[in-house]
């Protein structure tokens, strides 16, 4: 079932995700060669519970033992913190985070880079957050989710990268996962209509190489198959009869 939230349930989000927005930021400015994803991840944790009402979404979610995924290089999503997972000049590092406040999430993404990366990381960076932007500019009511995923995949694709298929965005409200789901790929026009009051997770997952992922032996830590790097960018938004409101910007 897709739910259709109130303005009051809105704002709730927006300020869900105003807090999403400060943790992404801090931990871009302190994901630097040397700094482990298990102090970026406390950083995140004591961030939000300094915010009166808010606590991690992830947290236990499915079992989940952290506040961040935090995903180096070929590492696509869901990894997990760690002491010795020590960042290095010339990383990436995809930062996901979820806030819940009022008994309602908000969830937002960026791949951080950390010193000086590459030019053909830095446009595998660029291009997955234009896909982003270009799907979240046609998240209008009256639009479908196949439209998103068109324009998602439009621009990875154009840029001869590739999109991940098994992971998708997502409904999100008081439940953290949602209906309906949201691929990054799609057919225009198709899938469920999109109407004023859906707050959707909208992430592309974009592959260097080819689009085929594999999940680590933790049985969290999903990989690109073929070793090539992984970005992934994500804002919640609220459909709107204007377009697409971002939730979680700063
Ligand atoms: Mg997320
Ligand atoms: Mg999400």
């Amino acid at each position: 079932m897709i739910t259709v939230k109130s303005e009051r349930e809105i704002e709730t989000m927006r300020r869900a995700g105003r807090i999403v927005a400060g943790v992404l930021d801090l931990v871009r400015s302190r994901a630097v060669a040397g700094a482990s994803t298990w102090e970026l991840d406390r950083l995140a944790e004591d961030f939000i519970l300094s915010h009166q009402g808010a606590t991690p979404s992830f947290k236990g979610l499915y079992g989940f033992p952290a506040t961040l995924c935090t995903s180096i290089n070929a590492e696509v999503v869901h990894g997990i913190p760690s002491k010795t997972r020590v960042l290095e000049a010339g990383d990436i590092v995809s930062v996901d985070v979820g806030v819940c406040l009022g008994g309602l999430h908000a969830d937002s993404a960026i791949t951080a880079t950390v010193g000086e990366v590459a030019p053909a990381t830095r446009r595998l960076l660029g291009t997955t957050q234009r896909a982003l932007e270009a799907g979240i500019a046609v998240a209008g009511a009256g639009n479908h989710v196949g439209d998103i995923g068109y324009a998602v995949q439009q621009v990875a694709e154009g840029a001869g990268f590739s999109v991940v298929r098994e992971l998708v965005g997502h409904g999100i409200g008081a439940q953290f996962h949602e209906e309906p789901q949201v691929p990054n790929f799609g057919r225009p026009h198709r899938g469920a209509r999109l109407m004023p009051g859906m707050t959707l997770a909208i992430e592309p997952m974009i592959n260097a190489g080819g689009p085929e992922v594999r999940t680590l032996g933790d049985r969290w830590t999903v990989v690109t198959a073929d070793g090539s790097l992984s970005a992934h960018f994500e804002h919640t938004v609220a459909i709107t009869e204007n377009g697409a409101r971002i939730l979680t910007a700063a």
